[in-house]
């Protein structure tokens, strides 16, 4: 049963000694009873405490890492069933299958693939995050080989490592070292197998049922036997068992905390179809449904990306805007003759505005004024985009050293600003800028400096 954040308070020194990055006790509970930080973070509590609260407010569905360093990778953590009561914590993680009985240049060209489809956006790298190695003969030498093989081309890759025989698994994740890999799969027949093999490697494992209630069963079996870390995959391979057993899944361990699914999940869009487009829609259904993992066929860009933006914005956090820091931001390599631009720090609407004025090839000055997260108009509506902040910025912000004239680009939507602005900086041209960022380019190129 959870703790409120009173319950826990009792058990806090109650020093409010601000360590756990939080002003007071009162608020550090506060947002251990939400989830929202670990009870870990407070330097003052006892084991006991540390225990007793680490369980009681732990998030129904158990945070699993696989990996090493600073490439973990981490699924589940979950708390709620719709996005908008909170937030996903973990975002789904896109494997690729590799497997020992592949041609070479299948294998080559996956790895290959897993390290250059790479996208940059809103300042992101987005990519596929892990590779599924399967012993597909039983040769526990190929598989081994496969695996370290792996682990020299793709070394910031987190492993799933997929085989029939519980000692091939070990073997695997004795190769890998101190890189704990997920061990998939146990099942009804090798349960008590995997569990030694998880608990003597230290790695999570992989659950897998014929259905949902007997993935519960092992997943019991296997807590009993002080198996911590798993993730399930229920054995559906169609889209309407696959999706009805990812709700389930959720809903029973975030509804009634049921333990043994309380795990996130692993599901195989590479086993429900050999065409790329549908593997993609169905991956894309279950992105949005719960799927912790998805293993993927292949990687193939014009697939891969949209889901990954499609990723990016189910598990952004609604309650936090994307921002960039307040800050200048050269573009082209601009000198003391170059224009000055300034806009909010909207995340998306910087990128929007520093690729169209890359774009433009024109050297510019970019500014960039704190307005919390909020876009333009409605920055300005709320009162963070005000002449009086802006001009406040502008001279505080070091642009009058970088640059020999005075004018002062504001977004087009701001040109009702202007008379006040050129109050606030009365050394200053202001200068309205176009209203959409894709007609900056001409108007760049066209800029002229006044006075
Ligand atoms: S570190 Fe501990 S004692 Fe200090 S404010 Fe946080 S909860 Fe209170």
């Amino acid at each position: 049963m959870a703790l409120t954040g009173i319950q826990i308070l009792k058990m806090l020194p109650k020093k409010n000694c601000g360590e756990c990055d939080v002003p007071t006790c009162l608020a550090f509970a506060m947002k251990v009873a939400a989830g929202q930080a670990d009870i870990g973070d407070c330097p003052y509590v006892s084991d006991e405490v540390k225990e007793k609260v680490g369980e009681a407010s732990a998030p129904p569905i158990r945070t699993v890492s696989l990996g090493s360093g600073e490439n973990v990778f981490k699924t589940g953590g979950e708390t709620c069933l719709y996005r908008h009561e909170k937030r996903f914590e973990h975002p789904t993680g896109f494997a690729v299958l590799i497997a020992t009985d592949m041609p070479e240049e299948d294998i080559s060209g996956r790895l290959e693939r897993f390290n250059s489809l790479r996208y940059e956006r809103v300042g992101l790298i987005l990519k596929a995050d892990l590779i599924a190695l399967k012993d597909a003969t039983g040769d526990a030498g190929a598989f081994t080989g496969l695996i370290q093989r792996t682990r020299e081309k793709c070394p910031d890759a987190p492993l799933i490592l997929m085989s029939e025989n519980p000692e091939n698994l070990k073997a695997g994740a004795q190769a890998c070292g101190e890189h704990k890999p997920l061990l998939y799969a146990a099942t009804e027949e090798n349960a008590d197998q995997m569990a030694d093999v998880a608990k003597d490697t230290g790695c999570p494992v992989a659950v897998r049922g014929e259905t949902i209630g007997r993935t519960a069963q092992i997943s019991e079996k296997l807590i009993g036997a002080g198996i911590k870390d798993m993730v399930l995959d229920t054995g559906a391979r169609t889209v309407k068992a696959v999706f009805e057993d990812q709700v389930v899944m959720r809903r029973v361990a975030i509804k009634h905390r049921h333990k043994p699914l309380g795990f996130p999940s692993i599901c195989f869009p590479c086993e429900m179809t050999q065409d790329p487009l549908a593997e993609a829609l169905i991956s894309s259904i279950l992105v949005a449904k719960y799927a912790g993992i998805l293993v993927l066929s292949d990687l193939r860009g014009e697939t891969l990306f949209p889901l990954l933006l499609e990723r990016l914005n189910i598990f952004t956090d609604p309650q936090r805007p994307m921002v960039v820091q307040e800050d200048i931001y050269p573009i082209n390599g601009p000198d003391e003759k170059s224009p000055v631009l300034i806009t909010c720090n909207f995340s998306l609407t910087y990128f929007i505005v520093s690729g169209e004025v890359e774009g433009s090839k024109v050297p510019s000055w970019l500014l960039i004024k704190d307005t919390e997260g909020l876009s333009v108009l409605t920055a300005w509506a709320a009162g963070k985009f005000s002449a009086d902040l802006i001009g406040a910025f502008v001279k505080k912000s070091g642009i009058e050293d970088k640059v020999s004239h005075r004018n002062l680009i504001i977004p087009g939507y701001l040109a009702s600003i202007k008379g006040e602005l050129e109050e606030e900086l009365p050394d200053w041209k202001i200068q309205i800028g176009p209203r959409e960022a894709s007609h900056l380019p001409a108007y760049l190129r066209d800029w002229q400096p006044e006075g």
